[in-house]
């Protein structure tokens, strides 16, 4: 018999705001969350319905840079469009706000600090590309070069437009930063990871023997990851648009966009709820259901869990329902370039 649940927590991806949201999005995420809350409401029972925009994140830089606007201006103008589309067409969210808050900043540095006293994370240290004339460490998207697959000249750092390969920054011949256009030099970085291997345990029962009525997309994308071996994940970055990273002698540094935004969810549940929300995140009688887009399973299955669990005192989702592609007179629309969790 399944569990009986006292109220219902639903979250849907957050839109990634460097853009409007489109019919796909809509199709495939708020629509379904918020017909689930509607319907839930309808029937007298406790229900929360999270919204909210991802803000941070190197592709709102480059936009920024290209637009020679500050990143808060990129962000500012597409949480209130985004906003405003799902007020017009009806989304009924308890409350939809951005990972640009104050609370949110407090809320993930805060999740971050606890993980890192904790000794949740490894600590390694890389070589990545330097720009010594912009002096900051490079994005693989802020390095362009000669594809060694396809010659394409202006291949970007973590892939070729041209030919698809996914590549490396090193990978690339004659590498350039897009900064200052000058050769960019190696040089020792230090980063902290969530060491996803060690999870590999729980995670598969939890999910490959104790959900397995999770949709088939969803319980086989995570059964593909599972049986490919996880890897500890890095959870910081060289950037200047983000969460700082809590820790002394971290500066220049902020959490990863993928670290920051599902944490997200509860800061919006904060904000909302500022004396009340823990029962929503903490109480095993909520059932927390994230409505997310099919390129997101991995991080709402595997990943944001793995958070959760070495923080301590959350509950994990319940359901994770994830929709494919929507076809429009038999086009596909790829919701992709909009998700950057
Ligand atoms: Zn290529």
């Amino acid at each position: 018999m399944s569990k009986q649940f006292k109220r219902t927590l639903i979250t849907s991806a957050l839109p990634y705001a460097n853009g409007p949201v489109h019919i796909g999005h809509l199709a495939g995420v708020y629509v379904p969350a918020d017909i689930y809350a509607r319907y839930l409401r309808l029937k007298g029972e406790e229900v929360l319905f999270i919204g909210g925009s991802d803000e941070h994140g190197v592709p709102i830089t480059i936009r920024a840079r290209k637009e020679g606007v500050t990143p808060q201006d990129i962000v500012d103008r597409y949480h209130q469009l985004i906003k405003k589309s799902f007020e017009e067409f009806g989304i009924t969210f308890d409350i939809y706000s951005r990972t640009t808050s104050d609370i949110h900043k407090k809320t993930a540095s805060d999740f971050f600090r606890k993980l890192y006293d904790d000794g949740k994370f490894i600590e390694q240290e890389s070589e990545q590309y330097y720009d010594e004339e912009a002096r900051q460490f490079l994005a693989d998207r802020y390095i362009t070069g000669t594809c060694p697959h396809c010659g394409n000249e202006n291949a970007y750092g973590d892939q070729c437009e041209q030919c698809g390969t996914s590549l490396s920054p090193t990978d690339l011949i004659n590498p350039k930063s897009t900064l200052s256009g000058s050769v960019p030099v190696m040089r020792p970085t230090k980063h902290w990871y969530l060491p996803l291997d060690q999870h590999e345990a729980w995670l598969r029962q939890w999910i490959l023997e104790d959900h397995k009525e999770w949709k088939a997309n969803v319980y086989g994308q995570c059964k593909s990851w599972l049986d490919l071996g996880l890897q500890p994940r890095a959870v910081s970055r060289d950037l200047d648009w983000g969460v700082p990273v809590p820790v002394e002698g971290a500066e220049g540094k902020v959490l990863y966009v993928w670290f920051d935004a599902p944490i997200g969810y509860i800061s919006n549940t904060k904000e909302l709820l500022p004396n009340d929300w823990e029962k929503w995140w903490k109480d095993e009688d909520t059932k927390l259901v994230h409505f997310i887009g099919k390129d997101n399973i991995v991080f709402h299955c595997i990943v944001f869990p793995a958070m959760l669990k070495a923080e301590g005192s959350f509950i994990l989702p319940e359901n994770v329902p994830a929709n494919e592609f929507l076809n429009l007179e038999n086009d596909k629309i790829s919701t992709s370039r909009n998700w950057a969790v």
